[in-house]
């Protein structure tokens, strides 16, 4: 009857009412990350380029004894992990947010892939590891070409990261494939490294996460979480299969039939 009529309405009404408000507030707390992030984008940017010229300047100091170059050194070290560390913060808040947004778009996975090994091989071949490559030169995707190459870009770093010099040359390597499967076309990356343990294997793509060992090799932990993140954003997914001591071997999957976003 009416009156029920008009209590269903008006009970609408409030949850729209509700829910809008709520949607505002959201938009609000989002605006006001977005402006913080910048701020402290923007704001650190200066104290640590100064930080950078003024270590220069003590570097050309003649005068300088061992011990003061060594310690002047270790500055310049932990000030490029300082930089790395908050641009990566950034980058992950951001992505988080939904402030970076990925645009999907047919293109060719040759070429992303392409720009990702070109970046890597002066880093591959002073350890003397080679890069094989196989996948079509046609062969059009849908996915963020940009974003997609810094993920390959990550797998890739650590492949060579995580490759000892001590292993022979000939068995040094890295294999790149890439194959059409039913619904996602697979993008492997095989290394020669030294291997990761089934209990971390988990582990590994978790933010901040470093294997123990490995403390000596340059890293923050983020490598593999900004990939993950950058493939599930695109509806795809990312693994591993590895063995200590025989190498590792990770696969990005993206789906075939990805629709594309423009923004
Ligand atoms: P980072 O390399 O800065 O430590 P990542 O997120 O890229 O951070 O990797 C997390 C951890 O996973 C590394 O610290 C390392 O222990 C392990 N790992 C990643 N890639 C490999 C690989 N190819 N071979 C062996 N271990 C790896």
């Amino acid at each position: 009857d009416e009156s029920l009529f008009s209590a269903v309405e008006s009970r609408l009404a409030d949850y729209l009412e509700a829910s809008a408000v709520s949607a505002r507030n959201l938009q609000a707390e989002k605006d006001a990350i977005k402006t913080l992030i910048g701020d402290i984008s923007h704001q650190t940017k200066t104290p640590i380029a100064n930080i950078k010229i003024y270590l220069e300047l003590l570097d050309n100091e003649e005068e300088n004894t061992e011990k003061q170059r060594e310690y002047l050194e270790k500055i310049e070290g932990q000030t490029e992990k300082l930089d790395f560390l908050l641009k990566s913060m950034v980058k992950m808040s951001r992505l988080e947010t939904g402030i970076i947004e990925i645009h999907k778009k047919p293109c060719s996975i040759y070429e992303t892939l392409g720009r990702a090994v070109a970046a890597i091989v002066p880093k591959a071949e002073k350890k003397k590891i080679g890069i094989y490559v196989e996948c079509p030169e046609n062969l059009m995707l849908c996915h963020d070409s940009k974003w997609t190459e810094e993920a390959i870009f990550n797998i890739l770093d650590n492949a060579v990261k995580y490759t000892k010099e001590d292993c022979p040359p000939k068995s040094r390597n890295i294999q790149i494939g890439v194959a059409v499967q039913e619904f996602f076309t697979k993008i492997s990356f095989k290394d020669s490294g030294k291997g990761i343990a089934m209990d971390r294997q988990a582990e590994i793509f978790r933010r901040f996460y470093r294997e123990p060992e490995i403390h000596d090799q340059e890293g923050i932990g983020v490598g593999l979480y900004l990939a993950r993140k950058i493939i599930t954003m695109q509806d795809g997914y990312i693994d591993v299969q590895s063995e200590p001591g025989k190498g590792s071997c990770f696969r990005i999957f993206l789906p075939n039939n990805s629709k594309e976003s423009y923004e």
